[in-house]
């Protein structure tokens, strides 16, 4: 809705020169602080869950957990965290993708996921779309079926929506 709208913006900070000059950061610290907006958005997170059928909530290191967990929990359903490399202790799923300035990689337990699971995946800022782009071939590698994205917020004019497109075909991505 938009009241749920208008109050997560309105808990959104802006933070200039973070973490480099020129960049304008999105600070969610203030909602994360606010009870009301933050439960509001674990509802709407959970929402999306049950009304996508999802079995499993994947977040992404490190904001992303903050909102997949607890709205994982709240619609009945388990966490999956994908983490930067070197952090997951069992046998791994790795996906490298290219940042501004070098590569990254993300990992995902190999076992994470079972046969016929729907998976929704969760962060807090869909920006370039690199990320995302990244956990969902790495999502779709384990052989599960990724049923939506999730976001707090997306930075339109960064084009994540675009460079997204040809992975998520018709997978919804919300952004709240
Ligand atoms: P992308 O890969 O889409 O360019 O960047 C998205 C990732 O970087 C997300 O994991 C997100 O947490 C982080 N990120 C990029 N810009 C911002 C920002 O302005 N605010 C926050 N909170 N995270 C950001």
């Amino acid at each position: 809705s938009s009241e749920l709208r208008d109050l997560l913006l309105s808990r959104i900070r802006d933070v200039a020169d973070y973490p480099q000059p020129g960049v304008m950061f999105k600070d969610i610290t203030p909602l994360l602080a606010d009870p009301v907006a933050f439960n509001a958005l674990v509802d709407a997170l959970a929402g999306l869950c049950t009304r996508h059928a999802a079995t499993k909530i994947v977040g992404l290191e490190a904001r992303g957990f903050i909102l997949a967990a607890p709205a994982a929990a709240r619609a009945r359903l388990g966490f999956v965290p994908v983490r930067k490399a070197g952090k997951l202790p069992g046998p791994t799923l790795a996906q490298g993708y290219a940042l501004e300035y070098g590569t990254a990689e993300i990992e995902v337990h190999a076992d994470a996921f079972g046969p016929g699971d729907r998976v929704i995946v969760i962060d807090d800022v869909l920006a370039t779309g690199g990320t995302a782009e990244a956990a969902l071939d790495l999502v779709g590698r384990t052989g599960a079926s990724v049923v939506g994205v999730a976001v707090l917020l997306e930075l339109e004019a960064l084009g994540g929506r675009e460079r997204l497109a040809p992975v998520l075909k018709d997978v919804p991505l919300d952004a709240l």
